[in-house]
């Protein structure tokens, strides 16, 4: 049963240093072809959408859409969907889009939930990591959504940017209360191959924050959040009681996902797949067969219940577990023993969880899985 539904725009104005996600830029008409080509794969799959809850339009950056274009996929999802139906529907947003027409057109198609980048609030960061906004469009970003009537609004932050010290996380922190989102989520800087970042950072023009002060970062995000009222529901994910993401907790749940666009990629049947990540041979592969499919990727499910459960605050339930694999986690995992003596995992009467410090050194964890 398909639950979530994602749909991938990649185009941007520009591209961020840090950024490996599939994203371009690219002229209108390229942006028209490929949402004909979106549309093909969105009609491909309609037989399926009769159990769908959400659904999350992702990037890349939908929002950097024309009014026009933006319209054309909006009208395309109400028309194959039963919207009815649908409990959360998400898009991601540029603060620099949001503006009257953009709230407008989306509620108007029963988009319920807006996903805001803003990465952090600092002019000097935010050109370290070349963002194109700046914190007033934030903030007028978040006014007229309110004017609208739409408050269900998540604000993504990134940490440990090169050069970033505490308590320019903090004052980010202090800034996003002060906007009363729903929803935020807070990631650590990961370096990637290929991006500019990490160009700059081999050739030593930047230094990336050391481990004891993203350490530091991390235990100021968590008394932050708890003093302001954000609950952490997964490592990097905090909302207000009852905001939490359903789209995003269908992936932690391992519950079955459309994935269409370049780069998306689908769970269902017990399989995972993937959609070409180049532009050209998505493009070729919805002539030849009408969905964007690439191949399909190594998925084990019994790892990933652990992989993705333990993201969550609640942890793996030890029934559903024995349940569905016919062993226990310990008879899967044994190694994860070793991190309970050490603290870093907690098991109560139905759930295996990580503690406080075992979230702060959750990858120890997870790469024992391996
Ligand atoms: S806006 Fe998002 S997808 Fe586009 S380049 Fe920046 S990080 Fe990547």
């Amino acid at each position: 049963m398909i639950k979530g539904l994602y749909i991938h725009i990649p185009f941007c104005e520009n591209i961020c240093t840090y950024c490996d996600f599939p994203k371009m830029v690219a002229s209108e008409k390229l942006q028209y072809e490929y949402l004909n080509a979106l549309i093909i794969e969105l009609i491909h799959y309609q037989s399926e959408y009769q159990s769908l809850e959400t659904i999350y339009i992702g990037g890349g950056t939908p929002s950097f859409l024309n009014q026009e274009l933006l319209q054309k996929v909006l009208h395309a999802i109400d028309t194959y969907i039963d919207l009815s139906k649908i409990k959360e529907f998400t898009i991601e947003a540029n603060p620099k889009d949001v503006n009257e027409n953009f709230v407008k057109l989306i509620k108007k198609h029963h988009v319920n939930r807006l996903s805001i980048g803003m990465q952090t609030s600092h002019v000097g960061l935010l050109k370290t990591i070349g963002r194109n906004h700046t914190s007033q469009d934030i903030k007028s970003a978040i006014d007229i959504c309110h004017k609208h009537n739409l408050y269900n609004i998540n604000i993504d932050i990134i940490y440990a940017i090169p050069g970033e010290n505490v308590y320019e996380v903090a004052s980010d922190l202090q800034f996003v209360f002060s906007l009363k989102p729903t929803h935020i989520s807070i990631y650590s800087l990961i370096l990637e191959e290929k991006t500019k970042l990490y160009f700059d950072y081999t050739k030593g023009i930047i230094t990336l924050v050391d481990e004891d002060t993203e350490f530091r970062m991390a235990n100021v995000i968590n008394s932050l959040m708890i003093e302001s009222g954000y609950i952490q529901y997964e490592i990097s994910n905090y909302s207000l009681p009852g905001f939490e993401s359903k789209h995003n907790l269908g992936y932690w749940n391992l519950e079955e996902y459309l994935g269409i666009g370049m780069g998306a990629s689908s769970q269902f049947d017990g399989c995972r797949f993937v959609n070409h990540k180049s532009l050209h041979m998505y493009l070729e592969q919805i002539i030849k067969s009408s969905t964007g499919i690439m191949s399909e990727e190594d998925f084990n499910p019994r790892q990933e219940t652990i992989l993705l459960g333990l993201r969550k605050k609640t942890g793996v339930s030890l029934a559903d577990f024995e349940a569905v694999f016919h062993q226990t986690i310990f008879e899967a995992y044994p190694e994860l023993e070793h991190f309970i003596d050490l603290g870093l995992l907690h098991k109560n009467s139905t759930h295996l969880f990580l503690t406080d410090k075992g979230i702060m050194l959750s990858n120890q964890v997870f790469l024992s899985l391996f």
